[in-house]
């Protein structure tokens, strides 16, 4: 029956008339647990509120389905203002963004180019900035981009998901960089043919790059919600004498956000990654997808409208 839910989740999240709609009528059926609002400004109060609980914060605007170079161009300048507002407001504050939004599928000389201009401006104002992994054909394009644009840019990560088969040997390929990686299990639905069906081989495989990242001497991002995950690196990290300055972790906004909390007390730094703007439906569907737990939470949500 979760299977079901989650590919019914992730199909819808895939559904470009159904995300039209959803940008037209803003926020609904509880989607504001999970997205701190529909402009840069709710954002900035987010933002702020986790400040002043201890929290550090990636934030993002969401976007997907782009398809002309002028919405490419529209996200480029929305991922330069907010790290020119990160900079302003003196925010503890990083910036994820998503290629495909600014305009990956439409051409290589675009995309560099938007890259380029959104790394520019984080570097004079002194923002870090983490490209999202998105489904698998787009891994290597990526991954590539991201080693072109490393040459010429220290203020830049990217992310690897331990259900791809092919991420030990990407973890290996870009450690030369130095790289600051975030380790996520991956959102998407991917077929046999390129990841790890199995949940439990999909955990093995996350403690699995984590210690590899850490081995290596490169900054970890531990993405993830589950305790298991976090105790286990928790405990590789007393064991082998891995400063908590080394890693930390990372939670999505209105997920745990207790634990995020308490791990701030044991003194691990926690980034929330912090998701805003009029594109939220393919965000939260992703959400409803990993934890259909949440479902209830959105009908309770969808009743009182
Ligand atoms: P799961 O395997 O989903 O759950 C394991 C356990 O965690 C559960 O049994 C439960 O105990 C606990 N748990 C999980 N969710 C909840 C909840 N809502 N409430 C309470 N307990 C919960 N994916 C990508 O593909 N690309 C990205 O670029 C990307 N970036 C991300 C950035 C961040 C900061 C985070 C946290 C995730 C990101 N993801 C990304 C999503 C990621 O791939 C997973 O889909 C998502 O994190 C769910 O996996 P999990 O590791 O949290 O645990």
């Amino acid at each position: 029956m979760e299977r079901v839910l989650r590919d019914g989740f992730i199909f819808l999240s895939q559904n470009k008339t159904l995300n039209g709609l959803a940008k037209r009528y803003g926020l609904k059926f509880g989607a504001g647990r999970f997205v701190a609002g529909d402009s840069l400004e709710a954002s900035k109060r987010a933002i702020q509120d986790l400040n002043s609980k201890g929290l550090c914060v990636t934030m993002d605007h969401l976007g997907e389905f782009i398809s002309t170079v002028a919405e490419a161009e529209m996200m480029t300048q929305e991922c330069i203002r907010a790290v020119e507002m990160i900079a302003e407001e003196k925010l503890d504050s990083q910036l994820s963004l998503k290629l495909t939004s600014l305009g990956l599928d439409i051409s290589d000389e675009l995309i560099r180019s938007n890259m380029e201009r959104i790394l520019t401006r984080a570097k004079e104002v002194g923002v870090f900035v983490t490209i999202d992994m998105e489904d698998e054909p787009r891994c290597e394009k990526t991954i590539q981009l991201f080693e072109e644009l490393r040459q010429s840019f220290d203020n830049i990560g990217t992310v690897i998901q331990s259900y791809l088969y092919r991420s030990e040997d990407d973890i290996k390929r870009v450690g030369r960089f130095e790289t600051n990686l975030r380790i996520v299990k991956g959102a998407y639905k991917e077929p046999a043919t390129v990841a790890f069906p199995e949940k439990e081989d999909v955990d093995h495989n996350y403690i699995k790059l984590v210690k590899l990242q850490l081995s290596l001497g490169n900054y970890a991002a531990v993405a993830t919600h589950d305790d298991a995950m976090i105790e286990q690196i928790i405990r590789y990290a007393k064991e082998n004498g891995i400063g908590n300055d080394k890693f930390e972790f990372q939670m999505l906004y209105g997920i745990r956000v207790e634990r995020q909390l308490e791990l701030v007390k044991l003194g691990y730094k926690v980034r929330v990654y912090v998701p805003y703007g009029r594109d939220w439906y393919g965000y939260f569907m992703r959400r409803l997808a990993e934890r259909p737990a949440n479902v209830a939470f959105v009908l309770k949500g969808m009743v009182k409208g």
